[in-house]
C-alpha cells in the first residue's frame, strides 16, 4: 500500500504494546467529532507524507517508468529477460497502482460520509480477466489536458514503445474463474455496475485455489483438469495478512447463566478453529474514479499451538490437522443448478459467512451507532441460498455476544437481509440434514429451531385451522431417513425482500415453490429484478468494433452511452440505412473471422469453417453449462435431422446447389462444461463431438454443415464467441431457466435469438419486438400437463424426432459401441421425456427453417432485425438492475467522487 490513511483498510485487532502511539491511533476508529484523519496526525508528519505522496501515471512517460520499475524491482527481471508474461505482470501492477490510489480515495470518502453500505454475498464471482477491463474502465487525462479518456490507448502505445503488443500481453492473463456459470457471472456484472454507479458496496466471496476445472476434450469425452489459476501469482490480489478472522466449527453449546432456554445468551465452545485471511481485488467503475472492493477469504491454519497433542507426542497429527484448514478454500464445487449436500461445502459456506459478517460488523462499530440502526447502515444481499447461514450468524452474534433480546435481534436481522432466488428446480434447492448440520454448527441449529418455532407460531395465529400449512412452510422438513433444513425457506423468513431474476420466474416462485409463503407474508415481500449484464465487458471489451460503430452512429464518440444504454434507441433511425447496414455487417463478419481463427487454433491449425464463405455461413451458437434442462440434446438432434435431410436429398439426386437452397450453409457451434458427476450431460458432450466427427468429415455434403464443440468455455472465450454469432440458442424447457444472461449478451452484440418462452427471453421479446426474435415451443403453463401425459399416456413421437433417434440408435455416430447413446434416446422414449424434447421438436425445426429463410433469403431484413435488437437492448444493462436493487430493496444511495 502506498498510503496508510485509508482507515477502512487497517485492522481493528489490538497491536502489541511496543507499536508506537501514532500507529495505534491509525488502527482505531475515528471518533465522531473528528471528521478527518488529518486532525489527529501531527503537521510535520503529514508534511513528510504528502511530500512523498504516490501519484498516478497520467502519460506514456509515467506508465513506462512504473512498468520498468516493476520489472526491475517487484519482478527482479530486466529488459533482457522480460517476456510477455512478465510484461503482463508489470503492466497489471502499474495499472493496479493507479487503481489503488483511487481505491484508497474511495474508501476514505465512504468512511468519512458513513452512508449505508451494500454487501453482496456470493459464493461465486466469475470475473474473467481483469487487465483489459481495468484499462477500459480507468481513465487518464487526455493528452491535450481537456478532460479524461480511457487508459487503454495510452498503455497500448507505451507497451509498443517498450517492444510489446498489448494484445499478446492481455492473452497472458488467466481467467479468474471462481464460478460455474450465470450465477457467478451475474455477481461479476453487479460489482462492475455498483462501482460504476458509485454505490458504496463490497463483494464478499471465497478465494478458491482452484476455480472451475479446465475442460479438455479427449476422444470426444470431457476430461476435467485442475484450474490452478494462481500458478504465477495474481498481480490483482492484495493479500491482507493483517486482516484475519478466527472461524470456529464443531464443539458444543454451553449456557453460562445456567439458563435452559436456547433463547438465552449461549456460549458456543468450538472444536476446530481456522483463520480467514482477506484477499482484496480492486473493482474499478467506468468513467468514475470510484474503485470498490471485492474481498475474498482464504482459509489458513491458526497459529495456536496444540500443546496437548504436542505433549502426547502427536506432533505429526497436529500438523496434519492444520493442513486440513486450507482444504476449506481449496476448490470451487463444480455443480451448476445442483445441490450435492457435502459437509465440506457447508464448511465453506459458514467459513465465508462468519468471516464476512465479522468484517461488516467491525466496520459498523467504527461509527458507534446503536444496534437498532444497523439496518440503516447495512444491506446484505444473498446471492441464492448459499450465504443463508449469515442470517443465523447475525442472530447468534446479536443474542449470544451482544446480548440483545431475541426479538429485537431478529427484527434487525430481517431488516438487513434480502434474498435472490435463482431456480425453481427441486434438485437445485439447498437442504441440509440436521445431523450433519448440528455436528458442524450446534449453536446455529438451535437458533434455526427457535426461528422456526416463532415463525410457525405466527403462521398458526394467522391460519389457525390450516394444519397442513404449518408442515409445508416449516424450515425443517420432516423427511426420512432424516429431517432436513430447507435453506430457501430460512432465507425467506430471514429476509425482508425476496426477488426472482426475470418476470416469468418471479411469478413462478410465487405460484409454485414459495406459494405458501405468499399466503403467509402477502405479495409485497416478493418482487422481481430482471437480470442484466455490464455493457462495458459485454459490448465495449468483447466487441470494440461494434461499440465504436455505435458511438459514431449516435454521435457519441466518447462512448458515454455505455453509462446510459437507453440512448441506443437512437440507432433505430439507421436500421434501414443501407450504408449503415453494410458497416454493421462488416463488423459482424470481422468478428466471425476471429472466431474462425479460434476454432482453427483449437483444431491444431486446420480450418473447420470454410474461410471463403464465412459471411455466407450462419453461425448458430449455443454456449452455456451443459444441462438437460437447457436442451443441448435438442439442438444436436436438430443438427442430425438437418444432416440426414441433406443426405436424403443428395441421394434422391438433388444437386448440391439445390440442397443448399433448402439447407444453406450453417456452422453449429457448441461450448460448455458439464458437472463432473453429471452422466447425461457428459453423454450429450460426447454425442456432439461424435456427430461433429461424422458430419465434418463427410465430403459429400461439401461444407454445407459444420459442427464444432469449443472446449473449455469460459469468460474470455465468451468474449470472442458471442460477438461472432448470427443466431444463438436459448431453448430451455419452458419454466426451467430462471433468467439466462447470455441471451442478453448475444442480443447486445447484434445476434438474433432462437428461444423458448422462458426466463428473460420473455422480456427480451417485449423490449426488442417479437419480429426480431425466433420464439417457439410450449409455454410454461402447459408443462405440467405435458409431463403428466408422458407418464400416463402412450406418447406419440414426431416422425422427425423418430428418424433422429433411430439413426442414433443405429450406431451411426458410435460404430464401436452402438448402444453408447442409448441413455439419451431412452430418456425420451422410455423415461417420460421430462424435458419435453418430443413436444417442442417440430416447432423447433420449423423455426430453424424460418431462420434460414431470413438469413439467406432476406439478408437486409436480418441486419435490420440485428440493429433494432441492439437499439432496444438497453434495459438489460446491469446498471438498471443495480438502480432497482438500490431503490426498492437496499435503500442505498451513491457516494459520488467530488468533481
Ligand atoms: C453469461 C455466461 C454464462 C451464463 O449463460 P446462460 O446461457 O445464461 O446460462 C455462463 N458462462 C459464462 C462464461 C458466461 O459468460
Amino acid at each position: 500500500m502506498t498510503t496508510s490513511t485509508s482507515n477502512d483498510m487497517i485492522p481493528e485487532e489490538p497491536r502489541a504494546p511496543h507499536v508506537p502511539r501514532l500507529t495505534r491511533r491509525l488502527t482505531g476508529f475515528l471518533p465522531q467529532e473528528i471528521k478527518s484523519i488529518d486532525n489527529i496526525i501531527p503537521l510535520h508528519c503529514r508534511k513528510v507524507w504528502s511530500k512523498h505522496q504516490v501519484k498516478k501515471f497520467e502519460d506514456n512517460e509515467g506508465f513506462q517508468q512504473r512498468f520498468i520499475g516493476h520489472v526491475e524491482t517487484t519482478l527482479a527481471r530486466s529488459l533482457y529477460n522480460c517476456d510477455d508474461l512478465a510484461a503482463y505482470e508489470a503492466t497489471s501492477l502499474s495499472v493496479r497502482d493507479n487503481l489503488i490510489i483511487n481505491w484508497n480515495a474511495t474508501q476514505q470518502r465512504i468512511t468519512a460520509r458513513d452512508p449505508k453500505r451494500v454487501y453482496y454475498l456470493s459464493l461465486e464471482f466469475l470475473m474473467g480477466r481483469a487487465l483489459d477491463n481495468a484499462l477500459i474502465n480507468m481513465e487518464v487525462e487526455k493528452p491535450d489536458g481537456k478532460g479524461m479518456e480511457s487508459s487503454r490507448a495510452l498503455v497500448s502505445k507505451s507497451l509498443d514503445d517498450l517492444g510489446f503488443r498489448l494484445e499478446d500481453v492481455l492473452e497472458k492473463e488467466p481467467d479468474a474463474a471462481l464460478g460455474n456459470g450465470g450465477l457467478g457471472r451475474l455477481a461479476a456484472c453487479f460489482v462492475d455496475s455498483m462501482a460504476t454507479q458509485n454505490i458504496p458496496a463490497w463483494g464478499y466471496g471465497l478465494r478458491y485455489e482452484y476455480g472451475i476445472f479446465a475442460q479438455k476434450i479427449i476422444d470426444g469425452y470431457q476430461v476435467e483438469t485442475p484450474d490452478y489459476w494462481l500458478n504465477f501469482g495474481d498481480p490483482w490480489e492484495i493479500e491482507r495478512n493483517e486482516i484475519h478472522v478466527p472461524v470456529t466449527f464443531y464443539g458444543y453449546v454451553d449456557r453460562p447463566s445456567g439458563d435452559t432456554s436456547t433463547l438465552a445468551p449461549s456460549e458456543w465452545i468450538g472444536g476446530e478453529r481456522v483463520l480467514a485471511v482477506a484477499y482484496d481485488f480492486p473493482v474499478p467503475g467506468y468513467k468514475t474514479s470510484t474503485v470498490n472492493n471485492l474481498r475474498l477469504w482464504k482459509a489458513k491454519p491458526t497459529t495456536e499451538f496444540d500443546f496437548a497433542k504436542f505433549n502426547s507426542g502427536d506432533y505429526k497429527n497436529s500438523v496434519d490437522q492444520q493442513q486440513r484448514a486450507e482444504s476449506i478454500t481449496a476448490v470451487l464445487y463444480p455443480n451448476d443448478n445442483f445441490n450435492q449436500g457435502k459437509e465440506l461445502r457447508l464448511k465453506q459456506q459458514y467459513f465465508w459467512c462468519a468471516a464476512s459478517l465479522h468484517d461488516i460488523i467491525r466496520r459498523f462499530k467504527k461509527s458507534h451507532k446503536p444496534w437498532s440502526e444497523f439496518p440503516e447502515q447495512v444491506a446484505i444481499q444473498l446471492n441464492d441460498t448459499h450465504p443463508t447461514l449469515a442470517v443465523v450468524e447475525l442472530q447468534r452474534i446479536l443474542v449470544d455476544m451482544e446480548k440483545l433480546d431475541w426479538h429485537a435481534a431478529w427484527d434487525i436481522v430481517v431488516k438487513t437481509f434480502s434474498y435472490t432466488n435463482h431456480t425453481v428446480m427441486q434438485e437445485a434447492l439447498e437442504k441440509w440434514p440436521v445431523g450433519l448440520f448440528g455436528k458442524l454448527l450446534p449453536r446455529h441449529l438451535e437458533i434455526i429451531y427457535d426461528v422456526n418455532w416463532f415463525f410457525l407460531k405466527e403462521v398458526e395465529k394467522k391460519f389457525p385451522k390450516d394444519l397442513g400449512l404449518l408442515g409445508r412452510v416449516s424450515i425443517i422438513e420432516e423427511a426420512s431417513p432424516e429431517r432436513q433444513i430447507r435453506m430457501a425457506f430460512l432465507a425467506i423468513v430471514g429476509s425482508h425482500k425476496v426477488n426472482g431474476v426475470a418476470e416469468l420466474h418471479s411469478e413462478l416462485i410465487k405460484t409454485t415453490i414459495f406459494q405458501d409463503f405468499v399466503k403467509v407474508y402477502g405479495e409485497k415481500k416478493f418482487t422481481n429484478v430482471t437480470n442484466g449484464i455490464t455493457p462495458r465487458r459485454w459490448l465495449k471489451q468483447a466487441n470494440p468494433k461494434l461499440a465504436e460503430l455505435i458511438g459514431q452512429a449516435i454521435d457519441d464518440p466518447d462512448e458515454n452511452y455505455l453509462l446510459d444504454m437507453s440512448r441506443l434507441t437512437e440507432l433505430a433511425k439507421k436500421a434501414d440505412d443501407p450504408d449503415f447496414q453494410e458497416k454493421w455487417d462488416k463488423v459482424k463478419a470481422a468478428n466471425k473471422v476471429q472466431l474462425a481463427d479460434l476454432i482453427r487454433d483449437i483444431n491444431n491449425g486446420v480450418d473447420i469453417i470454410d474461410r471463403e464463405h464465412i459471411n455466407n455461413t450462419l453461425f448458430d451458437i449455443q454456449v452455456k453449462r451443459i444441462h438437460e434442462y437447457k436442451r443441448q440434446q435438442m439442438n444436436i438432434f436438430g443438427v442430425i435431422y438437418r444432416y440426414l435431410a441433406i443426405k436424403r436429398l443428395l441421394k434422391e439426386g438433388a444437386s448440391i446447389k439445390e440442397v443448399a437452397k433448402k439447407y444453406p450453409r450453417k456452422a453449429s457451434i457448441f461450448g460448455g462444461k458439464s458437472a463432473p458427476g453429471y452422466y447425461m450431460a457428459k453423454l450429450i458432450i460426447k454425442l456432439i463431438n461424435s456427430v461433429a466427427e461424422v458430419v465434418n468429415n463427410d465430403k459429400e455434403i461439401q461444407d454445407l454443415l459444420k459442427v464444432v464443440f469449443i472446449p473449455d468455455y469460459n469468460v474470455s472465450k465468451a468474449e470472442i464467441i458471442i460477438p461472432a454469432s448470427d443466431l444463438s440458442e436459448h431453448i430451455s424447457t419452458a419454466g426451467t431457466e430462471a433468467s439466462g444472461t447470455s441471451n442478453m449478451k448475444f442480443v447486445m452484440n447484434g445476434g438474433l435469438i432462437i428461444g423458448t418462452v422462458d426466463g428473460a427471453n420473455v422480456e427480451i421479446t417485449r423490449e426488442i419486438g417479437e419480429d426480431n426474435i425466433f420464439l417457439f415451443g410450449n409455454l410454461s403453463e402447459n408443462v405440467e400437463e405435458l409431463r403428466y401425459n408422458h407418464q400416463f399416456h402412450e406418447a406419440e413421437m414426431p416422425t422427425e424426432l423418430d428418424v433422429v433417434l433411430k439413426c442414433i440408435e443405429s450406431g451411426k455416430f458410435c460404430p464401436d459401441n452402438a448402444s453408447e447413446f442409448r441413455p439419451l434416446t431412452d430418456s425420451i422414449k422410455q423415461h417420460g421425456d421430462y424435458y419435453l424434447v418430443s413436444d417442442d421438436f417440430e416447432s423447433y425445426l420449423a423455426t430453424q427453417e424460418l431462420v434460414d429463410e431470413v438469413y439467406h433469403g432476406q439478408r437486409q431484413e436480418w441486419i435490420k432485425k440485428s440493429i433494432l435488437s441492439v437499439a432496444n437492448v438497453g434495459f438489460f444493462s446491469s446498471d438498471r438492475c443495480i438502480e432497482e436493487y438500490s431503490e426498492t430493496i437496499w435503500n442505498v444511495e451513491p457516494v459520488k467522487p467530488e468533481e
